[in-house]
C-alpha cells in the first residue's frame, strides 16, 4: 500500500484517542479548564455514564468574545506562548488539545460570557466541524455540553464499561479535584441525582464530602514548609482501608498517578498498618514549576521530577511526622533521629500489587512494576533483608529481648519474632513430617461454623498434620495434630480453630500457617533463659523477612549508636 498523509479529520480522531479515553477523561479536561479560568463554583452533570450527556459549568473568566471557535483549533491555547513556558507550567492545561479532541468524538456546545461582556456567545461542533455560532444571554462563565460521545466511533464505545462504572470513574475524578481545590465549590449530578457537593472552604470540608464525617473528624494535618512543601491530611492508622485507592497525590495541585510517591506515603505508616491495609491520605506537593515536568503523559496523569528521591523523602518524612504527633510511639521516636529503624527501608510484601486502573495506565509505568523495583527508586538506602549478627543482652518485661548489634541497640518483640520464625518454617514445607499421632483418638464436638472452617481449610490443615475423621453429627475424631499444638489436643484444637476463623490470608494455606505460628509462638510475659533468647535471635537472623511478623507488625525496633549518643548529649 502506498504511503499517504491522513486527512485532518482522521488525524484529529487519532489524536483524540490519546486525550479522550473514556467519559471521565472529558470531565477531567473540562474541570481543568474551569479551574484554570479561576472558577469558584463548578457544576458537573452527567447522564448514562457520560455517554448521552456531560455538562460542566463554571463561573470563571470566560472566553474572550470572538475566540470561541479558535479555542477548538488544535494547539490553540491561552496558557503558553513560547517553548520556554513549557519548562515552568503553572496551569493545569497547556497543550490546547482538549477541546478539539472532544469535538472530534462527540457533539459539543460551548457557551461563554466573560466578565466585561454584555452578552454571551456560543459555538456548536458536530463531528469536528462547526455547525452553529451566535450570541446568547448567559451568566458570566462558561458551560460546555458534550452529547453523543463516540456516537460515530462504535468501536470505541465497545471498550467502555457499564454506564454505572463510567459514572463511578467520573465521581472519582470530580472527588479528586474537590480535594485538590477545596476552596472551590463542586457539584456532581449523575442521572439527575446529587452525587457529590462541596461547599468551598477548608480541606476538611471537602474530605467530609468525599470520605464522610468520621474520616474528616479524625484526619491529621500535614504541614511541612520548604523548597518541597507538603500539605494535606492523613487519617490515623485506625481508619485504614483495604484498597490502595485512598491515597491521593497532587503535585502543585495537579492530581497525579505516581506509585512511587503513593508508596512513600505507605512507608510513612510502616509498622502501624498490617500488610493488607492501606492509609487514607491527601498529599499535596508544592514545588517550583521548573522542578517538575508535566509534559510527559497524554492525559498529564504522570509527571516527572528533577529530584524524585527528594520528593519521596519529603513526603515520607512529613506524613510520618503528622502521624507521630498524634500517635506517640516509644519515646525513642522523639529523638527524631533513627526511630523506626526500618522506616525508609522497604521489605518485601506478600500481597500482590494490583495493576493501575486502565484510565491511568501510562507508557512509563506498566502493571509489571512491582514494589521491589519501586524500592530501588526510593531515596532511602536499599535495605538489608538479613539482620546483622546480634548479641543478646537480656529481657525486659518478660516480653522484649534486648540485643546489641553493630550499630546500636535492638529491642525484639519475642512473640512477633517467634511468630515470624515459625511462620516461615510452617509455610515452607508441604506435608507436615512431625505430626503427632494420638494413641487414643479423641472425639471433639464442633459448631457448624467450625465444621465449615474444617471444610474450607481441609487440605491445608491435612498438610500441616491435622487428621480429623467424621464420627457422628458434629462429632469428629482427632487422630493427629501438628507437634506445634501442645497440651490437651481438644483444647488446643478449639483455640486454634478460633484463631483460624478470624485470620486473613491469600489462601487457606496461608491462613493455616499464620494461625498455627501465632498459636504456637511464645507469648509475651513469658520469662526466657539467655539460651532460649539466643536461639530465637539466631532463627530470626536466618529468616527471609525478619523485620515483620506474618501480620505485618514490626518484630523489632532499633536505636542506632548515633541516636543513643544524641540522647545522652554526647554529640
Ligand atoms: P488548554 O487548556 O490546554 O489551553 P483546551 O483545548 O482545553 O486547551 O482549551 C483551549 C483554550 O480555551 C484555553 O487555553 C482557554 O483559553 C479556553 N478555555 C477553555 N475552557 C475554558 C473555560 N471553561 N473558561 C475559560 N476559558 C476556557
Ligand atoms: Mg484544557
Amino acid at each position: 500500500m502506498s504511503i499517504r498523509l491522513l486527512s485532518p479529520n482522521v488525524a484529529a480522531k487519532i489524536a483524540a484517542g490519546e486525550v479522550v479515553e473514556r467519559p471521565a477523561s472529558i470531565v477531567k479536561e473540562l474541570l481543568e479548564n474551569s479551574l484554570d479560568a479561576g472558577a469558584t463554583r463548578i457544576s458537573v452533570e452527567v447522564a448514562q455514564g457520560g455517554l448521552s450527556l456531560i455538562r460542566v459549568s463554571d463561573d470563571g473568566c470566560g472566553l474572550p468574545a470572538g475566540e470561541l471557535a479558535l479555542a477548538f483549533e488544535r494547539h490553540a491555547t491561552s496558557k503558553l506562548a513560547t517553548a520556554d513556558d513549557l519548562d515552568a507550567i503553572a496551569t493545569l492545561g497547556f497543550r490546547g488539545e482538549a477541546l478539539p479532541s472532544i469535538a472530534a468524538v462527540a457533539v459539543v456546545e460551548l457557551v461563554s460570557c466573560p466578565a466585561d461582556a454584555l452578552t454571551g456567545e456560543f459555538v456548536q461542533f458536530v463531528d469536528g466541524q462547526i455547525e452553529g455560532r451566535g450570541s446568547r444571554g448567559v451568566a458570566r462563565g462558561t458551560t460546555v455540553t458534550v452529547r453523543g460521545l463516540f456516537g460515530r466511533q462504535p468501536a470505541r464505545r465497545k471498550f467502555l464499561r457499564t454506564p454505572e462504572a463510567e459514572a463511578r470513574q467520573i465521581a472519582v475524578v470530580v472527588s479528586h479535584y474537590a480535594l485538590a481545590y477545596p476552596e472551590v465549590s463542586f457539584s456532581l449530578r449523575v442521572d439527575n441525582r446529587q452525587s457529590l457537593s462541596t461547599g468551598g472552604g477548608p480541606l476538611s470540608g471537602a474530605v467530609a464530602a468525599v470520605y464522610g464525617a468520621e474520616v474528616a473528624a479524625a484526619v491529621l494535618p500535614i504541614d511541612a514548609a520548604g523548597d518541597i512543601a507538603i500539605h494535606g491530611l492523613v487519617a490515623p492508622p485506625s481508619l485504614s482501608r483495604a484498597s490502595r485507592n485512598y491515597v491521593s497525590i497532587f503535585v502543585n495541585r495537579r492530581w497525579v498517578q505516581n506509585r512511587r510517591l503513593a508508596y512513600a506515603v505507605g512507608e510513612a505508616y510502616h509498622g502501624m498498618l498490617t500488610v493488607d491495609r492501606h492509609p487514607i491520605a491527601i498529599v499535596n506537593v508544592m514545588l517550583p514549576p521548573g522542578e517538575v515536568d508535566v509534559n510527559v503523559h497524554p492525559t498529564k496523569a504522570e509527571v516527572r521530577f528533577r529530584k524524585e528521591s527528594d520528593v519521596f523523602a519529603a513526603i515520607q518524612r512529613s506524613v510520618r511526622q503528622a502521624l507521630l504527633q498524634q500517635a506517640p510511639v516509644p519515646s525513642l521516636a522523639y529523638s527524631g533521629v533513627s526511630f523506626g529503624a526500618f522506616s525508609g527501608t522497604v521489605w518485601p510484601r506478600t500481597a500482590p500489587v494490583p495493576p493501575l486502573s486502565p484510565m491511568w495506565r501510562g507508557p512509563g509505568l506498566s502493571a509489571a512494576t512491582n514494589e521491589s523495583s519501586l524500592a530501588q527508586t526510593a531515596s532511602a538506602p536499599l535495605p538489608r533483608l538479613t539482620l546483622p549478627v546480634l548479641r543478646v543482652v537480656g529481657q525486659i518485661d518478660n516480653t522484649y529481648v534486648v540485643a546489641e548489634g553493630p550499630d546500636g541497640m535492638y529491642l525484639i518483640d519475642q512473640h512477633a519474632a517467634h511468630e515470624r520464625v515459625l511462620f516461615e518454617e510452617i509455610a515452607g514445607r508441604s506435608i507436615a513430617d512431625d505430626a503427632q499421632g494420638l494413641l487414643t483418638p479423641t472425639p471433639i464436638e464442633l459448631t457448624a461454623a467450625q465444621e465449615e472452617l474444617l471444610r474450607v481449610c481441609g487440605d491445608a490443615l491435612g498438610e500441616q498434620g491435622f487428621l480429623l475423621e467424621p464420627f457422628g453429627p458434629r462429632v469428629h475424631l482427632i487422630r493427629s495434630v501438628p507437634t506445634y499444638l501442645q497440651g490437651d489436643p481438644r483444647d488446643a484444637l478449639l483455640a486454634f480453630l478460633d484463631r483460624l476463623g478470624s485470620e486473613e490470608g491469600v489462601d487457606s494455606a496461608e491462613r493455616v500457617a499464620k494461625s498455627l505460628s501465632c498459636h504456637a509462638a511464645v507469648r509475651a510475659g513469658k520469662t526466657l533463659s539467655l539460651d532460649e533468647m539466643r536461639e530465637l535471635v539466631r532463627r530470626l537472623e536466618a529468616s527471609q523477612v525478619p523485620h515483620t511478623c506474618p501480620h505485618g507488625r514490626p518484630t523489632m525496633i532499633h536505636m542506632s549508636t548515633m541516636s543513643l549518643e544524641r540522647e545522652f548529649h554526647r554529640r
